[in-house]
């Protein structure tokens, strides 16, 4: 919102100033689906979500970027933005930045992934410096709204800068925290990509990686690779720690399911128990 006015896209591919009605106006964020007439927002359109910080409805889709080196992946740290990508029921794509630092793209790294793989994410191997593997994620980022996600120095900014030509933003731009609870100036910008159907929000989410809103016993719907083996356990509602007849126990010892994903779900689990029993 710019001087009390918004940009609307119309569906022809235009853009129209307009001016949102008292009421609408402070429930309006990037990314909603409004009416228009005359040049006022006469109605809000029911959204799909609403993403916290930064502000912006409608996320289809996470770009969940990591870098292979400089820093060094952190398989748990990702496990975290997943669980809660999963728990907001946005579309997580892992991109897996930086392969031109290692010296050959070796097994280790296809092994390494292979379980976000069999877990049904799509897993991205790029290089923006080198522009290795850019292709398919234009593609993924052109159709609804997308969110990138990641640590600092995972390369988040070149990419925007490599999907969105002529964004130029400077590194450090888009990690500015956003003010809370006051509106900002520079609030969130949606960028679009190559076509008219796709939108990036110039400002990365998931600035707070707090468990808060998700209940231990939910975690486990949040690991898509379980769902295969829902309700197969002996008992109902298993929470695959340390209850016997437990499958999932099983097929991690099978190898069917990767123990390193195991780890990390136990290791969340404990923690959203142990808050949990705070407030008994
Ligand atoms: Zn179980």
């Amino acid at each position: 919102m710019i001087g009390g006015f918004v940009f609307v896209h119309l569906d022809n591919g235009e853009e129209e100033r307009c001016k949102p009605r008292g009421k609408i106006r402070e429930d309006m964020y990037p990314g909603d689906r409004v009416v228009i007439e005359d040049g006022m927002v006469e109605e809000l359109l029911p959204r799909e979500n609403l993403l916290m910080r930064p502000k912006v409805a409608n996320v289809e889709q996470v770009l969940l970027v990591q870098s292979l080196k400089d820093p060094k992946i952190n398989f748990k740290l990702l496990d975290r933005f997943l669980i809660l990508i999963e728990s907001l029921e946005y579309n997580p794509l892992i991109v897996i930045n930086k392969i031109d630092l290692v010296d050959e793209l070796d097994v280790n790294i296809e092994k390494a992934v292979a379980p976000y793989k069999n877990a049904g994410y799509q897993v991205y191997l790029t290089s923006v410096e080198d522009e290795i593997g850019l292709d398919k994620i234009h593609k993924a980022v052109s159709e609804g709204i997308t969110v990138l996600a990641g640590p600092s120095g995972v390369g988040k900014t070149a990419l925007l800068n490599k999907l969105i030509p002529g964004a130029n933003l400077k590194v450090g731009d888009i990690s500015k925290k956003l003010k809370r609870g006051t509106h900002t100036t520079r609030e969130v910008r949606l960028l679009k990509t190559n076509n008219d159907s796709g939108w990036i929000a110039d400002t990365p989410g998931f600035s707070t990686l707090e468990l808060d809103g998700i209940e231990a016993e939910d975690l486990k719907f949040y690991f898509p690779e379980f769902n295969q083996y829902l309700n197969k356990c002996k008992f109902n509602n298993c929470n695959h720690i340390h209850e016997p007849g437990c499958l999932i126990k099983e097929k991690v010892e099978e190898g069917e399911l990767s123990s390193s994903r195991y780890e990390s779900y136990k290791t969340y689990f404990e923690k959203l128990k142990e808050r949990g029993r705070q407030y008994d």
